[in-house]
């Protein structure tokens, strides 16, 4: 029940109404009994900064953050984590006493979403990123921290590879398509394959023939759960992983910052996974969200 007490956290964006988040992190609170609620927040595009600002005047106890204003965000708070600080994005505002502190839960969401399924540690492995936006240099950089062997970057325009690259560490290197060939780990980080938006006509981010077993292909796309690249990989014999787990652990890793809890990930991924079900239907490509 909600009531004088609750605790409010919100996500701001533009455009924000598909956010899964609400669902996602609802679902978490109610699986903890926390008196917390989670909403969306439509912020319009120069006013992310007074969003988080308002943080402070209505008390709210937490903020994610999406696009367009992780940047503005990472200005907006009195302090920042490492990770955020390095990858100058915030996609999540936690209190620390008086004091707003930014974080950047992406990468981590990431690693820890492969660590539970697949149950893939990441540490010694060559890795391909495809990619340099925001999404793509979170997990560059995460890759480089939990230890990956090389952290190769392949992106249609160079100069975001070039600066993505080194988040990795000295692992880290601008690369290109053929190296898809030699990786144990290789990672959509565009939107190419999310159809909904595309129309379906979106060309494979990588060349499929490149694919094989032995290897692990994520897609961080998740609309749909089963894309284009993740059925080809699973054509050629590599085991494939949805977008979904990532989202689902980077809120949990905001819902740890907030609560200062263990976040409830199995109501989590129950939640998201039953969200994506009833808004496509009987769409066989949304039944199973994670590994595919
Ligand atoms: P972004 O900052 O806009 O970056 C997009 C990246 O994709 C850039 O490197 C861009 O290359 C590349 N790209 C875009 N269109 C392309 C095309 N037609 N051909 C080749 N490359 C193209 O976006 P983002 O925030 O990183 O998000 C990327 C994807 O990850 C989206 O699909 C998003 O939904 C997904 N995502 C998922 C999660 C999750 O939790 N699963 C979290 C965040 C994002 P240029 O540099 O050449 O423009």
């Amino acid at each position: 029940m909600i009531s004088g007490t609750t605790r409010l956290a919100a996500v701001i964006g533009w455009p924000v109404r598909h956010s899964l988040s609400p669902t996602i992190l609802n679902a978490a609170f109610a699986a903890t009994g926390a008196d917390w609620v989670f909403v969306a927040l439509e912020v319009p595009p120069g006013q992310g900064a007074a969003a988080v600002d308002a943080m402070r005047t209505l008390g709210l106890g937490g903020l994610s953050v999406t696009m367009p204003h992780k940047a503005a965000a990472h200005g907006a708070v009195d302090e920042t984590t490492l990770v955020a600080a390095e990858l100058g994005a915030v996609n999540c505002v936690f209190r620390r006493g008086d004091r707003l502190v930014g974080d950047n839960t992406d990468g981590a969401g990431f690693v820890d979403a492969l660590g539970r399924d697949p149950g893939l540690d990441v540490a010694g492995l060559r890795c391909v990123v495809v990619g340099a936006g925001g999404a793509g240099r979170a997990v560059v950089r995460a890759l480089g921290a939990a230890g990956a062997s090389e952290v190769v970057v392949v992106n249609r325009s160079p100069e975001p590879a070039a600066r993505a690259a080194p988040l990795a560490g000295p692992v880290g290197r601008v690369g290109t398509g053929a190296d898809v060939a030699t990786a144990d780990l290789v990672v959509n980080a565009t939107p190419l394959g999310m159809d909904i938006t595309h129309g379906g006509v979106d060309p494979l981010p990588v060349d499929e023939a490149l694919l094989h077993e032995g290897q692990v292909v994520c897609d961080l796309v998740y609309h749909p759960a089963v894309t284009p690249l993740l059925s080809a990989a699973r054509a050629r014999g590599a085991v494939a992983v949805g977008g979904l787990g990532m989202l689902v652990h980077q809120a949990g890793l905001a819902f740890r910052n907030w609560t200062g809890e263990a976040p409830p990930l199995d109501a989590m991924t129950a939640a998201a996974r039953h969200a994506l079900a009833r808004r496509h239907g009987p769409d066989e490509r949304y039944r199973n969200a994670f590994r595919v």
